[in-house]
């Protein structure tokens, strides 16, 4: 696995706690002028002037929440800082700071932790944030990491999971199920290579949906486009459970019921196409599949001309008053009562 990747082993042993921390964080550049003292003191300083601040954490446990067998390091690097930043932007805020913390075993070898932090600086880079702390510290089994993203915005601009009212429009950005499929193609071609080691895998054909699932990325574009067309949603979240969940929780919330159209549903090709190969439905796929990282949002009807023919959003229905329910209406015209079918780390027993 990972230790025959790597050509040179430097043990973290030899290196000691403090060698690896300066290793690990040498190379990150400072973006935000927010950012007073990063990493190298006792603690970050931030100064917000009079904005708000928005904070949100993520823990990462390596065979609950990724699998190394096929997740390359750098990658896994990336996605822990994406959906991290992804929860500020659900607030309609925009993400300057995060802290990684990490827990290692002594499996892990120097040249692996740079892979990773490769990762997270490409990120940093990427989302324009700057790597201000953490800690770092050993663990008997596997890997840990956590992140803190941490973010500012204008209060008037934050937008809260509560605010939608009836008649509002619910509105995604991108397309959805594209990462639960890619994470099914990882699986299969792991099972493949378990029983025949030497086997090359075709995966050519499944490029988008693997792309989702690895690399994914946070919709950082989506606030400031928002701001520029003049629409601040009346409820916002991140899609990271999957659309099912995350729309009951938008609903309970504010209060609400719903009506999503299933034919709405914005699904890329490749993910109809898989969904026909593995035998799965693609709208139950689109409902409980999570981790794409797209944005849910409602906004006042009086918006609709604003966003109309954006290529971002989709109007996949709107929102009723809360004695109507939470419902999905098919193809055929049928109401099916949606119910959290969602990605829960909790139900997985080991
Ligand atoms: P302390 O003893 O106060 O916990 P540390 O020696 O753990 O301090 O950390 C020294 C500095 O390095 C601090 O700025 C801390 O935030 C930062 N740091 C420690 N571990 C990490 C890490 N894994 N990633 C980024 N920064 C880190
Ligand atoms: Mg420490």
């Amino acid at each position: 696995m990972i230790e025959d990747k790597t050509p040179h082993r430097t043990s973290l042993a030899d290196l000691g706690e403090f060698g690896l921390i300066d290793r690990l964080t040498k190379g990150f550049e400072i973006h935000n002028p927010s950012t007073l003292k990063g990493v190298g003191d006792d603690a970050a300083v931030m100064d917000f002037k009079n904005k708000k601040t928005v904070v949100s954490t993520d823990l990462l446990i390596e065979g609950v929440h990724f699998d190394l067998s096929y997740v390359p390091l750098k990658h896994l690097g990336y996605k822990s800082v994406v959906v991290n930043v992804s929860d500020i932007y659900a607030m309609n805020a925009t993400a300057t700071q995060i802290t990684v913390s990490i827990a290692v075993s002594n499996r892990f070898p120097l040249e692996a932790l740079e892979e990773l932090y490769a990762g997270i600086r490409l990120a940093c880079k990427h989302y324009k944030v700057d790597l201000v702390g953490g800690d770092t510290t050993s663990s008997t089994r596997g890997l840990i990491i956590s992140v803190t993203a941490i973010g500012e915005a204008e209060a008037s601009d934050l937008v809260y999971r509560n605010g939608a009212q009836p008649n509002d429009l619910v509105v995604l950005t991108g397309d959805i199920g594209g990462a639960y499929m890619g994470l099914q193609i990882l699986e299969r071609e792991k099972a493949v290579f378990q029983v025949n080691p030497n086997s090359q895998p075709d995966i050519e054909m499944y490029s988008y949906i693997l792309e989702r699932q690895l690399k994914p990325e946070a919709r950082k574009d989506i606030p400031p486009l928002l701001k520029q067309l003049g629409v601040k949603p009346t409820a916002m979240m991140d899609v990271s459970d999957g659309l099912s969940s995350e729309i009951l929780h938008i609903c309970k919330q504010s209060g609400v019921g719903c009506r999503l159209y299933e034919d709405k549903i914005p699904l890329d090709p490749q993910v109809i196409s898989t969904c026909e190969e593995f035998n799965l439905d693609s709208t139950t796929i689109a409902l409980s599949g999570g981790e794409d990282y797209e944005l849910l949002f409602t906004i006042a009807q009086a918006d609709y001309d604003k966003i109309k023919g954006n290529p971002n959003f989709t109007v996949i229905g709107y929102i009723t008053d809360k004695s109507e329910g939470v419902n999905l209406v098919t193809r055929a015209g049928q109401f099916i009562p949606i119910i959290a079918k969602g990605w829960n780390a909790l139900t997985i027993n080991n």
